[in-house]
């Protein structure tokens, strides 16, 4: 049984994509705790960013470039936004694929919990 977001970028569950590659997807977050979130995904299921292996470590790059241009797209690139990766339990991780989240469009606390 796959999990809710491989059932996402599958198209067995909707999601509202806002962006497509043959690497990561990215769709609105459907509990956002801000006006923008979404959220960034490798097609590829990894657990979380500790299970991605070494050599697949350009991802996150690629993950960062998709969030910079989707900032872009959504008006907060000048006003600014923040990414974040939860990892494991005591991050605050809930769905085990490895996401990063984009966060906007609000003055977020300076510090996370
Ligand atoms: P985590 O806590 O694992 O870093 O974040 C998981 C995120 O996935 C949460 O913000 C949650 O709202 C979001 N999420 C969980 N299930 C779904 C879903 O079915 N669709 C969408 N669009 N987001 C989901
Ligand atoms: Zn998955």
């Amino acid at each position: 049984m796959s999990c809710v977001f491989c059932q996402i970028i599958s198209g067995e569950i909707p999601g509202e994509m806002l962006h497509q590659d043959d690497e990561i997807v990215a769709f609105r977050d459907v509990n956002p705790q801000a006006p923008i979130h979404i959220l960034i995904v490798p097609r590829k299921h990894v657990a979380s960013l500790s299970e991605l292996k070494d050599k697949d470590l350009p991802i996150l790059g690629k993950m960062a470039g998709v969030a910079r241009q989707l900032a872009e797209v959504e008006g907060i690139s000048e006003r600014g936004y923040r990414l974040v990766i939860n990892c494991g339990p005591e991050g605050g991780q809930v769905v085990p694929h490895l996401h990063m989240h984009l966060l906007g469009g609000r003055r977020l606390s300076s510090r996370g919990g």
